[in-house]
């Protein structure tokens, strides 16, 4: 339920006024710091979306470990079937009800130069959306929260396009915009926090279900955002690749279509653990490893990927399907499938079904194989070597 998005080499500097709450320590997002390289050797999680270092300290947590240490705070009471660690809450009750939020931050999760308002708008609803989507939940409404930098070049017609792009979006999937709330704020912040709700006598898809033996397929294709963010950071190094795929990428970073219709089907196809891509498809993989207790196998050379990223790797001289998983915000769904019901779902999503993997005993992991071979992984660092 934390905010997701594409990691971006900020200084630890740049946010500091920002986030020093009362307890003394330090939000930051130092996806480059050495503390990364340093946990990645040591074969400790990259969850760098947010990190939190101890004021006097020299340890950094991950993200993983602060949502770890959140969770032992506080508990979850009756009435909430399903609480922190999964892509959404699930309330009690049947219908069930869903609820999830996630936040963009300015320069954080976006930058102004390289995502128009519309994009903003249509992007942080989207993304709420794809986790009520892990659940297979149906989504009903959205609280959007605003904050809103004072002194800025904000106009009125930014703030109509922001929410003309999330009303397209909403009316798509017949969601309502329900509520919010406004603030003036150091940056351009979005919180957005989705409704849903799954049918009468239905139970959520959650991430800890998967069984050895099942295989473990994605919705439609990946990486196209991933490159499309590379293209946005770095266009000289793409010069010869054309300009149609150059923009197919861009437009998967900027409007992640959520995956709604095909979460409902997935559910009701017997999907036995799902979320959502949102930091990558390897790291993903990795948390739903963890939450369901197996190993999780994945074949490289079966990564349904996105027709941009092949141009845009091999301009960049990287590996396609490396770059694939760990690319972040597909917003596809990763999901755990009974083997006998793959082949029926595969024809019946609009989005497209691809079986990349499966499902073994063994101790929380991906394996990575191409070819039969298995994939050392040192290049992600976050994967421990096969
Ligand atoms: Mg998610």
């Amino acid at each position: 339920m934390a905010a997701r998005g594409k990691r971006m080499p900020v200084s630890v500097a740049r946010l500091d006024p920002l986030a020093v709450d009362r307890t003394g320590v330090t939000l930051g997002v130092p996806g480059e710091l050495p503390w990364a390289a340093e946990r990645r050797r040591s074969g400790l999680d990259p969850y760098d979306l947010i990190w939190v270092m101890p004021a006097k300290g020299a340890v950094a947590l991950s993200e993983l470990e602060l949502i770890e240490r959140i969770a032992s705070q506080v508990r979850t009471r009756p009435g909430v079937v399903v609480g922190i660690g999964d892509d959404a809450a699930v309330l009690e009750g049947d219908p069930a009800m869903v609820a999830t939020q996630d936040l963009l931050v300015e320069d954080v999760h976006f930058r102004r130069s390289t995502a128009g308002f519309a994009d903003l708008g249509h992007k942080a609803l989207a993304v709420s959306l794809s986790d009520l989507a892990a659940m297979g939940a149906k989504a009903v409404a959205a609280l959007v929260g605003l904050g809103l930098p004072a002194g800025d070049a904000l106009d009125d017609a930014d703030i109509g396009q922001l929410y003309s792009g999330m009303e397209a979006l909403a009316a798509r999937f017949g969601v309502s915009v329900a509520g919010g709330d406004l603030t003036a704020a150091p940056a351009l912040v979005l919180s957005v926090t989705a409704l849903g709700r799954l049918p009468t006598g239905c139970a959520a898809v959650r991430r800890d279900g998967a069984r050895p033996g099942d295989v473990l397929c994605t919705t439609g294709v990946i990486g196209g955002a991933g490159v499309g963010l590379s293209a946005l950071d770095d266009p000289a190094a793409i010069d010869g690749v054309p300009e149609s795929m150059v923009d197919a990428a861009i437009l998967r970073h900027r409007r992640p279509e959520p995956r709604l219709t095909e979460g409902e089907l997935l559910r009701d196809g017997g999907a036995t653990a799902m979320m959502d891509i949102s930091d990558g498809l390897g790291i993903d993989a990795l948390r739903l490893a963890r939450a369901s207790g197996v190993t999780i196998e994945i074949d490289l050379g079966a990564l349904p990927l996105h027709p941009s990223v092949e141009p845009i790797t091999a301009s960049l001289g990287r590996d396609p399907a490396l770059a694939a998983l760990a690319g972040g915000e597909d917003y596809e769904l990763l999901v755990c499938l009974p083997k006998e019901e793959v082949s029926v779902l595969a024809t019946g999503l609009t989005a497209g079904l691809t079986a990349i993997g499966g499902v073994v005993e063994g101790r929380p992991d991906v394996r990575l194989t191409r070819g039969g071979d298995a994939v050392r992984t040192a290049e992600l660092g976050y994967l421990h070597d096969v």
